[in-house]
């Protein structure tokens, strides 16, 4: 069973307007346990569209294909369906009484254009669109079963919902239910840790397992098909299980969650308050503490100390260490970690300096070079990271950022493995 989608509009192919009609069809059909092989947008052209649609059919069970249906010139998916068929258009009478209809309703004069939304490709099967003028087709070609949907997108999922998804289940097909869990891991690159995964994404595994990047986050994402949802879940489940076995502390969350939530769970768990001073990151820790609601009791705050004389005045960093190591050194990470954490009486202080380019980078401190610092009861501890120097500014603090987190969640796994009562 392989699905395929066509996206008709030259507006899909200039630049003007993003497909999203065919992300969503693919989700859809991917829920429906119906997997989707080849998407293609193509411009309203009636050569072109024959020709995708004379691939589409030859390849796939079921080809959605969504846009020009509409009553003007460039709307052409009838035509072109009919021409891939082999049969002539032929008005539909129930579907120009439906049109007729729709316009009387609203009150406005129906344009003879309009006519041209009742012709449909012999032997094919009208579905009847309850919130717009044009009818969408159903219709078997060759060896596959074709729907053409309206290409506005409330139309377009009003009549998949309605019309298409009955259509599928009475061919037997869609009967399963897919469920995805996405289990999030940060510390390691994508390539090391697919490379101790190779068994998991193997091609032709099941369940299926994806495994993808983003922002230094890597994701597996687990599929799995059942009769009902309580079975596909079940079918994940061992799958879930091999991973958080194997990566174990690598592992920040599922669905969403990132490297803040998992700090953010860390310091509960461990009735820990962090608090936070930044240079380079300028805020961005505290901003993504506190997107999470409910911090209070394990954030008490932060201070952004750009300057040399800010983290002087509000973290009491002395003049001299700086003036000695530099404004970017283990050092002043250190001390702005210990200063932050005295002046908000905090469990763990951390301390974040570095450079974020594009300017002002030298041998000794290159773009990218950042220095992390954590003070805790126990003492202080200092990190240095190279994260650049090609990256950009904004990839450079989003990494600080995570890496500073990371670090201090990592601490409390640490700390709660000494004291597992604690
Ligand atoms: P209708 O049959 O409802 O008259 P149509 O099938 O001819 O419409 P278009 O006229 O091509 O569809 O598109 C209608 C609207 O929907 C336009 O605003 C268009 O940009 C938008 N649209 C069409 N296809 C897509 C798509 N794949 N993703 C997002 N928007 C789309
Ligand atoms: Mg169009």
């Amino acid at each position: 069973m392989k699905a395929e989608i066509v996206a008709i509009g030259s507006e899909l192919v200039n630049g003007q307007k993003l497909d999203t009609n065919s992300q969503w069809l693919s989700r859809r059909l991917g829920d429906l346990g119906i997997p989707v092989h080849f998407v293609t947008a193509v411009g309203d052209d009636l050569g072109e569209n024959v020709a995708v649609l004379r691939g589409a059919v030859e390849r796939a069970d079921l080809v959605l294909v969504g846009g020009g249906l509409g009553p003007t010139q460039d709307d052409l998916t009838r035509e072109a369906l009919a021409a891939v068929a082999g049969v002539p258009l032929v008005e539909d009478s129930g579907s120009l009484r439906a049109i007729a209809e729709l316009f009387a309703r609203r009150h406005r004069a129906m344009a003879e254009r309009n006519r041209v939304q009742a012709l449909l490709p012999r032997g094919s099967e009208p579905l009847p669109n309850r919130v717009g003028t044009a009818p969408g087709i159903w219709m078997r070609v060759g060896g596959a079963w074709v729907g053409c949907l309206p290409g506005v997108p409330n139309e377009l999922k009003i009549m998949v919902d309605e019309q298409v998804v009955p259509r599928l289940r009475g061919l037997g097909w869609g009967g399963r239910v897919l469920v995805h869990r996405t289990i999030n891991l940060f510390g390691k690159g994508e390539s090391e840790i697919e490379a101790e995964a190779l068994d998991l994404t193997a091609r032709g595994r099941v369940p299926e397992v994806g495994i993808t990047a983003h922002d230094a986050t890597i994701s597996f994402r687990i599929a799995a098909a059942g009769a009902d949802e309580e079975e596909a879940l079940r079918a994940l489940e061992p799958t879930a299980a091999l991973i958080y076995r194997r990566f174990g502390a690598l592992i920040v969350g599922e669905g969403s969650e990132d490297v803040a939530e998992a700090l953010v769970r860390g310091l509960a768990g461990a009735r820990a308050s962090l608090a936070t001073a930044e240079s380079c990151t300028g805020g961005l820790i505290a901003h993504r503490i506190t997107a999470i609601a409910g911090v209070s009791p394990v954030y008490p705050g932060g201070i952004v100390s750009y300057a040399a004389t800010a983290k002087t005045a509000l973290l009491g960093v002395p003049p001299g260490l700086i003036e000695a190591h530099g404004v970017v050194s283990a050092e002043v990470a250190k001390a702005m970690a210990a200063g932050v954490r005295q002046r908000f009486d905090a469990d763990i202080g951390l301390g974040v300096t570095g450079i974020a380019g594009p300017d002002g980078g030298s041998p000794e401190t290159p773009i990218g070079l950042v220095y992390l610092g954590l003070a805790t009861a126990e003492g202080t501890q200092t990190r240095r990271l190279e994260l650049g120097p090609e990256q950009p500014r904004d990839v450079i603090q989003g990494r600080a950022a995570k890496h500073a987190m990371n670090w201090v969640r990592l601490s409390l796994l640490r700390t709660a493995g000494r004291n597992p009562d604690g």
